[in-house]
């Protein structure tokens, strides 16, 4: 019986444990996934062994602790520095990110995106925004704070700081951050929130399972709006084929997640 599990804190929301035994259970596959309340991103690594696991998912805040903790890191994950799926490959910890190709398919009823704005700067933002360059998007990043900005200058994004941001017209707006996750915050102060959604046409949360204070004020002016559970499902399935090492049909396993949501 091979194990995993999900790292993050907080961790007690993360629907990954039922969606990914709703995959093992149905399709008959030996295995159990677990959840992991991590405080401390270092400790990544003695903890995924010491529990022998066979793979895991990392979420908030410990996604650039993961990529830290590969002892190699494959394919989109090196590009970004930020790894949300781990696999134990013979002793040695494989890193992957599965998380910028879940956002894109979650987003896939969005039409001709051109110009997009990311709030916030972290793990997530950095996976959307390399992955929106990649496909040749205008890409804007505003962040609470400017240490963790660089990255994103460095990579061709314009950033801006709650100080020097000023409102432009965006196809997309992206929350990143973690505020509405456990708190009734909004990812920026509310007149600049309000300002962004009036110049908008599509909105998005990467938060998933309630109606974040963000997504309520899109839902408000009526402008077309979906919160993270698409972009769970995609990067699920995903990291599902790699925990299973492709042995089950990609459509079985999305089938599985999808009945999951439903319990
Ligand atoms: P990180 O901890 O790496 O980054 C968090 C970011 O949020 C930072 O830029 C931080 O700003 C900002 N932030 C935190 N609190 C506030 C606040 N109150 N106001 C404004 N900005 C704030 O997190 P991740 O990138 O790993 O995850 C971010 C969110 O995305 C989480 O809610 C997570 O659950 C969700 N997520 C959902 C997925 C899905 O499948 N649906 C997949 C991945 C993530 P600063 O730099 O100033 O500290």
């Amino acid at each position: 019986m091979q194990l995993f599990s999900i790292f993050g804190d907080p961790v007690s929301h993360s629907r990954s444990p039922l969606m990914h035994n709703s995959v093992f259970k149905n399709l008959n596959y030996k295995a159990c996934y677990t959840r992991t309340h991590l405080l401390e991103g270092e400790k990544l690594k003695e903890t995924f062994f010491a529990l022998k696991l066979s793979g895991a998912n990392v979420t908030v805040p410990h996604k650039e602790a993961a990529f830290n903790a590969c002892d190699e890191v494959r394919g989109f994950a090196q590009k970004v520095g930020v790894v949300n799926t781990l696999i134990n490959e013979n002793g040695k910890l494989i890193g992957y990110n599965t998380d910028a190709d879940g956002f894109m398919f979650s987003i896939e009823e969005f039409k001709n995106i051109k110009k997009v704005l990311i709030i916030g700067a972290g793990g997530t933002a950095k996976a959307l925004a390399q992955r929106f360059l990649e496909e040749s998007l205008d890409v804007n990043v505003l962040n609470r704070s400017a240490g963790r900005l660089e990255f994103f200058n460095e990579i061709g994004c314009n950033t801006f700081t709650w100080e020097d941001f000023q409102v432009q017209q965006f196809d997309l707006v992206v929350n990143t951050t973690s505020a509405g996750l456990s708190d009734n915050n909004l990812p920026a102060p509310q007149k600049m929130i309000e300002n962004i959604l009036e110049n908008t046409c599509y909105v998005a949360d990467a938060i998933y399972g309630k109606l974040t204070p963000f997504l309520q004020l899109a839902k408000q002016k009526q402008l077309p709006h979906k919160d993270g559970a698409d972009m769970l499902l995609g990067q699920g399935v995903l990291a599902n084929e790699l925990f299973t090492n492709y042995q089950l049909k990609k459509e079985d396993i999305k089938e599985q997640m999808e009945k999951s949501f439903l319990y």
